[in-house]
């Protein structure tokens, strides 16, 4: 069958006049799982992680997928089984990735606000690191390692202050927000690590923002990281890592992000300039390795013509997919089955009772209820925020292979939703004792 791959997006794919995820039709997913519904390229994220491998190929490096991105237990383990290391920020990650199957020895823990006990288990797992955001974290870290006579390996998370030149929500790196130790302060900060009883210094880390589309911001940031490692290993604290977080962009909407390996020659080409070229690395991708390997399939279920607006209610929502409404982000949105006739421009909305549930403006679509469209670009920061609003049930999720599908999440049941709750009051059967309204 003649295959035509969505640009940008080459493990989906229309043959015939249907879309696939690598050799599976989505419209038998829908059938046999129900909408909305997740489904991912195992294919796509392998590829994904391989452009990193190339861009490192003969380096000491470890890939650490920040999970947060995509937290699912069978997304876990595709990169646990392909030798990734993992990026958490909160127990619940660090949990999540034992469970996968992933080792703790390859585990760093990020987050600006670790709780004590989120420190303990994460030291008696035995994790890699802890990339510790304060001073005051320091202090707490030390401590609690010593009451388990621990010593914590840590990274010291710096702001290098560059402009990422992304959306200011997920910028982290510039003056003024709450990541990071600044720049006029992390030899000191070292030097405070090194003297602490119950830690032991290992790197230094960043990241400067995330849906990153250039290399100069990293190229900047490779810099002043390096004028911090020379000034830190001068006062006298030795570091083993560099870990230059994540961030690195995807195409939405026609960015074009340089490829993860072309991104790294040029770094590796500036650290071996400087004469860092020896020195272990780490990196904490997330969106560009699942990112564009997941699509929501939903079914529009009713057009609204209307004067100003036509709308195009679908069974997905800001529940579901949360990044139009959060960050005014752009999805594109394509029917399993395109049918030829003229199209109209549409307002994409789900079905939740806010103004800001929507999936996109402006859409040139031809589609009648019942008929199903792919929500691209859904595989990262999706079903990892997705919430319960309305009390709907999160949505199933699919891992395709080849011609292979697993169901790697159930779709949730209103009973999950309740499980947790209890009713305060004795129940009361008489109707007369119902208060009045
Ligand atoms: C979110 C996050 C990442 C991953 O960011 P992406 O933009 O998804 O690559 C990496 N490191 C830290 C500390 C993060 O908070």
């Amino acid at each position: 069958m003649n295959s035509k791959p969505l640009p940008g997006h080459p493990h989906f794919a229309y043959r015939g006049n249907e879309l696939f995820a690598e050799q599976v039709r989505l419209s038998a997913l829908a059938q046999q799982h129900g909408t909305p519904l997740f489904v991912y390229s195992k294919a796509a994220m392998l590829a994904a992680l391989a452009a990193y491998q190339r861009g490192f190929s003969g380096r000491q490096v470890q890939i650490c997928y920040a999970m947060k991105a995509n937290s699912t237990l069978g997304v876990i383990q595709l990169f646990a089984q392909a030798g990734c290391g993992f990026d958490v920020v909160s127990l619940g990650e660090l949990t999540r990735v034992l469970a996968a199957g992933g080792l703790a020895s390859k585990i760093i823990f990020s987050g600006v606000g670790k709780t004590r006990p989120e420190m303990r288990a994460a030291l008696q797992a035995g994790i890699g690191c802890f990339n510790v955001e304060s001073e005051a974290e320091l202090e707490v870290l030390s401590e609690v390692a010593q009451s388990l006579s621990l010593r914590a390996p840590v990274s010291i998370r710096v702001n290098p202050n560059v402009d990422p030149q992304t959306h200011p929500y997920i910028s982290t790196g510039l003056k003024g927000n709450k990541f990071g130790i600044a720049h006029e302060r992390v030899v000191q900060t070292y030097q405070r690590a090194a003297a602490l009883p119950g830690l032991q210094v290992l790197g230094i880390d960043c990241h400067i923002g995330s849906q990153i589309t250039q290399a100069s911001p990293y190229l900047d940031a490779m810099d002043r990281m390096l004028d911090l490692v020379q000034a830190i290993e001068a006062a006298g604290v030795p570091l083993h890592h560099i870990d230059l977080g994540g961030g690195l962009g995807i195409n939405y909407h026609g960015e074009t992000p340089p490829q993860a390996d072309q991104l790294w020659q040029q770094l590796l080409a500036k650290l071996d300039a400087r004469g860092y070229g020896q020195r272990a690395l780490m990196i904490e991708p997330g969106r560009s390795l699942v990112g564009n390997a997941g699509v929501c399939v939903t079914e529009v279920l009713y057009l609204k013509p209307g004067e100003q607006k036509n709308f195009m209610v679908v069974d997905a929502a800001m529940n579901d997919l949360p990044r139009p409404a959060m960050y005014q982000a752009y999805h594109q949105i394509v029917p399993l089955k395109p049918n030829p006739t003229e199209p109209h421009t549409w307002e994409v909305v789900g079905p939740i009772c806010e103004s800001g549930d929507w999936l996109g403006h402006d859409r040139h679509l031809n589609a009648q209820p019942g008929d199903l469209l792919a929500v691209l670009s859904a595989g990262a920061y999706c079903m990892s925020m997705s919430s319960n609003y309305n009390t709907r049930n999160r949505a199933a999720e699919v891992l395709v292979d080849g011609a292979h599908s697993h169901l790697i999440r159930a779709r949730e049941t209103y009973a999950d939703q309740m499980r947790l709750e209890h009713l305060p009051f004795p129940s009361s059967s008489a109707a007369g004792e119902a208060p009045a309204h």
